[in-house]
């Protein structure tokens, strides 16, 4: 998907709030631990305009009475799902419907589009999405224009961007309208291009397993493997490729581990210089783990600090293999 391909499309901004169980996990139905009980969606043109609006309450089935933390956000109640709310599968049909043909989706922070999944997947219906589901996470662009690593909320966004009119937050269709609001105010040829990736269906076979350029970065994302070890012995998984040129290039730093999660490592091309990548182990269900993987060209200070890491991290292992050493002497 690139820039050019977007632009000729039809948006559709949406929003979602879900219930949970009322009494916390024990009583939660693993196969839909969120029940969407509200949709609200804004259709716009490829110039940024709104066009339409779509909203639907959904008849719980799931959890027969709303979380206290549910109800305080949203101020929905369950009599008023009760009178007017259709059940799910007729709300996600209608939706789809709505939405047309080839739609970009757009949502505010990445769990929306999974949990329409999850909820459709839980009724067996169809999932009429493209493989991979690449759409604009609004939060994701609108932290790229402020330079910032943390996640904004909706309502923070719209108030430093003066877009806050007479309506709430915390309402589907309202969300949804400010999420529009908010891609209009952000500059959105230059972030755009940075798309996500739906990480709901994974890639099912190597074939499948997704490879994305974007203006500066790379990322590759997995099948699932049964372990973290097994992902990390499969060189499409460690290989190291300069994005601006696609070389392959030996590895300066070799993978090392930042947290159980998280690995990096650094090469050099020769005509790009440092190359920083950095990879991701992420849980699939119960016994699976898949990757991700980010490739990027970085700067020196960048590269020295992967080093530093590095280093950091190679001090820890003599260090720990010294204490072990000394525990079987001891024993
Ligand atoms: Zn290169």
């Amino acid at each position: 998907m690139c820039y050019t391909h977007i632009i000729m499309r039809t948006y559709i901004v949406f929003d979602l709030e879900w219930n949970q169980s009322p009494d916390g996990k024990q009583n939660t139905n693993e196969d839909l631990p969120f029940e969407i009980i509200e949709i609200g969606a804004v259709k716009m043109n490829e110039r940024l305009e709104f066009i339409d609006e779509y909203h639907r309450l959904v008849l719980p089935q799931i959890y027969t009475r709303l979380h206290y933390r549910i109800s305080q956000v949203t101020h929905l109640n369950i009599q008023e799902l009760r009178r007017v709310g259709v059940p799910f599968p007729e709300a996600a049909g209608e939706l789809m419907e709505w939405c047309g043909t080839d739609p970009v989706f757009c949502t505010w922070g990445s769990m929306d589009l999974t949990e329409l999944q999850r909820n459709m997947s839980f009724y067996e219906l169809d999932l009429p999405f493209p493989f991979p589901l690449c759409y604009l996470d609004i939060q994701k662009l609108y932290a790229l224009q402020m330079g910032s690593r943390e996640s904004p909320s909706l309502d923070s966004a719209a108030q430093s961007l003066g877009l806050l009119e007479d309506r709430p937050f915390h309402r589907a269709q309202d969300d949804a309208y400010y999420t529009g609001k908010v891609m209009q105010a952000i500059d959105f040829v230059t972030w755009s291009p940075y798309f996500s990736v739906d990480y709901y269906r994974l890639p099912r076979n190597k074939e499948e397993e997704i490879r994305l350029t974007f203006p500066t970065y790379m990322k590759y994302v997995s099948r699932v493997y049964p372990s973290g070890e097994e992902a990390l012995a499969d060189k499409d998984v460690t290989d190291m490729i300069c994005f601006r040129c696609r070389r392959m290039l030996k590895k300066k730093i070799r993978w090392f581990p930042v947290h159980s999660r998280q690995y990096l490592c650094l090469s050099v091309c020769p005509e790009h210089g440092p190359v920083r990548g950095k990879i991701r182990i992420r849980k699939q269900g119960e016994n699976g783990v898949y990757i991700v993987k980010t490739l990027k060209c970085v700067d020196e200070e960048t590269a020295d600090r992967v080093e530093a890491q590095s280093r950091e991290y190679q001090a820890r292992v003599i260090q720990w293999r010294k204490m072990k050493k000394r525990s079987k002497k001891s024993s």
